[in-house]
């Protein structure tokens, strides 16, 4: 059994996978952890570094030396430390958006992350998203959630999320298919439901409603192990 009750949420972008997972945790009280902005931190650091995503060997060097910690949910964000440094902001820019994945498909960068991930989970129970939660990071988790939606209901969610005017509905579904394309076909844990996920499509839900079938998943896990 796992020490402590474990939550993995995965699914491509657009599916409201962050905002459902951290309200499940809020409702929940377990620890979240966004996996995606690890890998985000370290394609800063890479940025920062001037490596390019050629120079795989360095990245993953880099990967298993940077220090990331996130910190606890406050207003519906997950603060970020890099190496110390508030990089909440810095992170979720365009040019670290799109360096992301293909840094995220150096195995050395997946070894190094997968181990802080789980490091996580032996400590309390956790609402962990990302892309290979339930297939890699924490194959044994109670509750396995793989959200779906289609591509077109995922650019509007994300443009919405985004400055409005600094970019276009279409430019948003372009950079969110080069994305996918990449996650879902990486030799390296790809993006895919685990065998036992539960499968949402979101297309038809709200958040609430979403988080809400999480949060009795979790807790019908939760009676499970005291019964
Ligand atoms: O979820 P988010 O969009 O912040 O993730 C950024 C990138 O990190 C994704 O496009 C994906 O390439 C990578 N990622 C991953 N495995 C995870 C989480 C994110 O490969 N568990």
């Amino acid at each position: 059994m796992n020490p402590h009750i474990q939550v993995a949420i995965d699914g491509p972008a657009g599916t409201g996978k962050s905002t459902v997972a951290k309200r499940a945790a809020e409702a929940l009280g377990y620890t979240f952890v966004d996996s995606g902005a690890m890998y985000r931190c370290v394609a800063l650091a890479a940025l920062r570094a001037g490596l390019s995503v050629e120079q795989a060997d360095a990245i993953g060097g880099l990967a298993a030396r940077v220090s990331i910690r996130l910190g606890p949910l406050a207003d519906g964000k997950q603060p970020v430390w890099l190496d110390g440094e508030d990089a909440t902001a810095a992170i979720r820019t365009p040019e670290v958006t799109a360096l992301s994945s293909p840094v995220s498909a150096i195995p050395a960068v997946r070894a190094a992350l997968t181990a802080q991930q789980r490091a996580f989970a032996e400590q309390g129970p956790v609402v962990m998203e990302g892309r290979d939660i339930q297939t890699v990071v924490l194959p044994h988790a109670e509750v396995k959630v793989y959200l779906s939606a289609s591509p077109e209901v995922r650019a509007e969610r994300r443009y919405r999320e985004l400055r409005p005017g600094s970019t276009t509905v279409a430019a948003v579904a372009a950079a969110i298919r080069e994305r996918d394309e990449r996650d879902s076909t990486r030799a390296n844990a790809p993006l895919k439901p685990a065998d036992d996920a539960v499968v949402i499509d979101t297309d038809p839900l709200s958040v609430d409603e979403v988080a809400a079938r999480v949060v009795a998943l979790a807790r019908a896990a939760e009676e499970a192990r005291h019964a």
